[in-house]
């Protein structure tokens, strides 16, 4: 079992090995490959990975704790989908269509990954 909190719900969906590091990557395909999640609050599996990571804390930027913990919970609402559930990648595989024009708006335009994501073909459908 792998532990995930709002957001990467949504965002790994569209991984194709990007990431801070090797092992930041290595980390990321060793979660899509277990099918069952734990959904949490806060810093997740990703996270223990990831060079920003402080206290779990994230220190990617200034507010950057504030802004994480928004896109959590605005995943949560959307996907219907919440802390101490156990979901599967098929779960929320069949949500991503109906979320993601309201996900683009919220999340994507200001997010710094996003041209890794605009060269992804599944991405761009929606
Ligand atoms: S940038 Fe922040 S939210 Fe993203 S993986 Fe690193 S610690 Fe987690």
């Amino acid at each position: 079992m792998r532990r995930l909190r709002g957001h990467h719900l949504i965002c790994l969906r569209f991984f194709k090995g990007e990431g801070y590091s090797r092992e930041f990557s290595e980390n990321i395909w060793r979660i899509l490959k277990n099918d069952r999640i734990e959904v949490i609050f806060g810093a997740d599996d990703v996270c223990i990975k990831c060079p920003h990571l402080e206290n779990d804390v994230c220190k990617y930027s200034d507010n950057s704790e504030e802004n994480v913990t928004e896109l959590d919970q605005m995943a949560y609402r959307l996907l219907e989908i919440y802390p101490d559930s156990t979901v599967s990648w098929e779960n929320i595989r069949e949500k991503i269509p109906e979320i993601m024009k309201v996900w683009k708006e919220f999340a994507c335009s200001d997010c710094d990954w996003k041209n890794v994501c605009e060269s992804n073909e599944e991405w761009k459908r929606y």
